[in-house]
């Protein structure tokens, strides 16, 4: 029955947010709902139950909520991805650009093992940057990425298209102009 819960309602959006002409999709009203929550992991993990996934990487910030609860599900370990400065153990790098300027992405130099079957979790897709950069650290660890599977996609915006070309196959849940 929690397949059913309208997801989409749940996301509550912020016009000008952080700034002007942004449409701002806030998920804190859909993790902060016990059925929206439920049913966004049930419907993230869903394709991979049968896959291995040996491990989930999850994007700082949100990506941490959504993917610790995907882990758990799929009885595998979560591996945190960070912004720059933020992780404690010896880390290794990417760096995205961002619409001015560029930002950087960490990973634990020892969160994998070369050939694991990883699954890549944010809460939303836009432009691809910040996945495409989380790909390229996950296979500088010679990660197998398996998916890429977020609650929210903006199609429009092509990131979905963008991973595909890079070979990492998308899963979404809800869909914004
Ligand atoms: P991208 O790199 O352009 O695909 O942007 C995706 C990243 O920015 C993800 O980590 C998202 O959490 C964040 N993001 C971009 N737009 C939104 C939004 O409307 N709501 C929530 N997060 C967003």
């Amino acid at each position: 029955a929690d397949v059913d819960v309208d997801l989409k309602s749940l996301v509550r959006t912020i016009p000008d947010y952080p700034k002007p002409g942004i449409m701002f999709r806030d998920i804190t009203t859909l993790i902060g709902d016990a059925s929206g929550l439920r049913s966004a992991v049930e419907r993230l993990v869903e394709p991979y139950r049968d896959s291995n996934i040996q491990a989930v990487a999850g994007i700082e910030a949100r990506g941490f909520i959504l993917g610790g609860a995907v882990a758990e599900k799929l009885n595998c370990g979560f591996i945190p991805i960070r912004k720059k400065g933020k992780l404690p153990y010896t880390a290794i790098g990417q760096d995205y650009e961002l619409e001015y300027g560029i930002d950087v992405i960490e990973i634990h130099e020892d969160a994998l093992a070369a050939g694991e079957r990883v699954l890549l979790i944010d809460d939303l897709i836009a432009t691809g940057g910040t996945a495409e950069a989380a790909a390229k650290l996950l296979r500088k660890l010679d990660a197998n990425l398996v998916g890429a599977a977020f609650v929210i996609d903006l199609p429009d915006l092509g990131g979905c298209a963008r991973l595909a070309s890079l070979g990492v196959k998308c899963h979404t849940l809800i869909a914004f102009e």
